[in-house]
């Protein structure tokens, strides 16, 4: 499947940024955002997600590397 942000359409999401999209929008989600329009859709920041992203890393989650 292929993974694109949209709503900016960036194409070829890393592993990380669809794990964290899976993280905070359901697992069951077949739509992703990039992190910038992450960011923007959560009402936070870019630093925020890839802080998460480390977190769920340091938990041993699959959905990251
Ligand atoms: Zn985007």
């Amino acid at each position: 499947m292929k993974k694109y942000c949209i709503s900016c359409g960036l194409q070829n999401l890393d592993k990380n940024t669809v794990g964290i999209n899976k993280k905070l929008l359901g697992t069951q989600t077949d739509t992703f955002y990039c992190l910038d329009c992450l960011a923007q859709y959560l009402d936070t920041t870019v630093e925020d997600l890839l802080d998460k992203i480390e977190e769920f890393k340091d938990e041993g989650c699959k959905l990251f590397e």
